[in-house]
């Protein structure tokens, strides 16, 4: 059966999922969701012989009903290759009684990679499908994770460019070094005078510069984004969580039909409700876990209904949460509001507006499968320190808050169902505040003999990704002021 895309802000003609990946975003402001969620056509049992690729398009296929059998298996294909450093592509390691799905084997080590890898293949696939001849340019702006794995989701694929924008003082050297680094002729990095929130500013107003679109139209290029929640991210992320019940099923921790919880360290609300539409198809998942850092607006949300910005924006040791707008959430309350486009887009306008909106009763007993709760910088910390000590298996920042959050949980609940943590970033990626976590010794220590450090403690051999970059030379050196962002990106194109 077809599934066709509604936005979540008006009752406009649905559209096919190739024109929505293209979009990205409706042309009211809107998201795009499934008209309705499929059920799985295999069983559980049957996904248990798959491999990751196999499963993916037994999931995608569900929901990319335009795309031909071929067209998504060479999406596949193209995306969980070597790239990865394992075959099994999202490997799951059970510690201290839980089972943590690791996400971050691709080629960035965080879990942005799981969509990135495949959202490119999935838009020049969309593009050709749609007749549209133009090249496909990517713009960004990015804190720091998104922008590398977009890269390298892009890289070399024909079709593409990709422009980021980073905030020249504003990410860690690490992450800068990640992408100034990048290689491929159709990439190009710029640093930006300015914070984040300038270089999100300057590409939106890319986006809307309607003169500048006509003219791009004319040397034939348009814009698009790998934007979080474009359901070209989305869909792809179910994919693995189908893939862990069937794979705990295949080892045989546990039986067919048992309910298992997941918990998912969250911030734009976009993993965590792959999840959900995981459960819709069939999965067996009892409580969906969300877990926050110090900005628990969701936390507060589940607890009272009222969703409030209007808050402090703390900065943490896990960053990738540090959100205080969740755009994914969206699709949610359309869909508690019984797929309401006029209720779900006044909420959405308050929230813009004064920052805040509240929830009616009767939405809020939809929210029955969820769990929020949070965890401090110390708790988070603790949780690292404890895990280790105990096992020896050592988390990141942002899973640790997933733990930390789930040990929250069983205490609250004496829930003891079979229970899946989704791993977001390898600890190589956040060494600092993983070995801070671990001994106050590591303190004085340069970053690249913090990794040698982690690498022996936790008996795991350097990612690649993190070995690249010691030694790759800088590609990108250009730095603007937010006022010539447009100029770059003209030169970039040679317009
Ligand atoms: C993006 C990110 C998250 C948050 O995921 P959402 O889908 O935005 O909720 C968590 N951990 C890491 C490491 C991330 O990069």
């Amino acid at each position: 059966m077809e599934v066709l895309y509604n936005s979540t802000r008006s009752t406009g003609s649905p559209v096919k999922a190739s024109m929505a990946i293209l979009k990205g975003l409706s042309d009211d402001g809107g998201l795009f969701v499934p008209d309705h969620i499929p059920s799985l056509d295999k069983s559980l049992k049957e996904l248990s012989a798959m491999s990751y690729q196999q499963v993916a398009y037994e999931v995608m296929k569900l929901f990319l009903t335009d795309f031909t059998e071929e067209e998504l298996k060479n999406c596949i294909d193209k995306a969980y290759d070597s790239k990865f450093d394992t075959e099994v592509i999202a490997p799951l390691v059970e510690a201290k009684g839980a089972y943590y799905l690791e996400l971050f084997h691709g080629s960035t080590i965080a879990f942005k990679d799981m969509a990135l890898s495949i959202l490119p293949h999935l838009l020049i696939t969309s593009a050709r499908k749609n007749n549209v001849k133009n090249e496909i340019v990517i713009l960004t702006a990015t804190s720091g994770d998104t922008g590398k794995a977009a890269l390298a989701g892009f890289a070399e694929v024909e079709g593409t460019r990709i422009v980021v924008f980073y905030p020249k003082n504003g990410v860690s050297p690490i992450q800068e070094k990640q992408m100034v680094t990048q290689k491929g002729a159709n990439t190009h990095v710029v640093g930006i005078t300015g914070n984040f929130d300038d270089a999100q500013t300057g590409v939106k107003m890319l986006f809307s510069d309607k003169e500048l679109a006509a003219e791009m139209e004319q040397k034939g290029f348009q814009f698009s984004s790998a934007n979080s929640i474009n359901i070209g991210r989305l869909v792809p992320q179910i994919v693995y969580y189908v893939y862990a019940y069937a794979q705990l099923l295949a080892e045989e921790k546990i039986t067919e039909g048992e309910v298992i919880n997941v918990v998912v360290p969250t911030g734009n609300f976009g993993n965590i409700l792959a999840a959900f539409y995981a459960k819709n198809m069939g999965v067996p998942i009892g409580k969906l876990i969300c877990a926050s850092n110090d900005n628990k607006v969701l936390y507060d949300f589940f607890i009272t209904g009222v969703y409030d910005r209007n808050r402090e924006f703390v900065l943490t040791t896990s960053p990738s949460m540090d959100i205080l707008i969740s755009s994914n959430l969206e699709r949610l309350i359309y869909r508690i509001a019984g797929n309401d486009a006029d209720k779900n887009a006044a909420l959405m306008a308050a929230l813009s507006g004064v920052g805040k909106y509240e929830i009616t009763e009767d939405m809020k007993e939809q929210l029955a499968d969820f769990y929020g709760n949070y965890a401090d910088e110390q708790t988070t910390a603790e949780t690292i320190k404890a895990l280790y000590e105990d096992c020896g298996y050592v988390i990141d920042t942002h899973t640790a808050v997933a733990a930390a959050v789930y040990d929250k949980y069983v205490a609250e609940t004496g829930d003891d169902t079979k229970t899946v943590i989704a791993s977001t970033a390898s600890p190589f990626k956040f060494t600092r505040s993983v070995m801070n976590a671990i001994d106050t010794k590591y303190d004085g220590m340069d970053d690249f003999t913090l990794v040698d450090e982690l690498s022996r403690l936790a008996n795991v051999t350097i990612p690649n990704a993190i070995e690249e970059i010691k030694t790759a030379p800088v590609l990108h050196t250009k730095v603007c002021d937010k006022e010539d962002m447009k100029q770059v990106v003209k030169d970039f194109l040679a317009m």
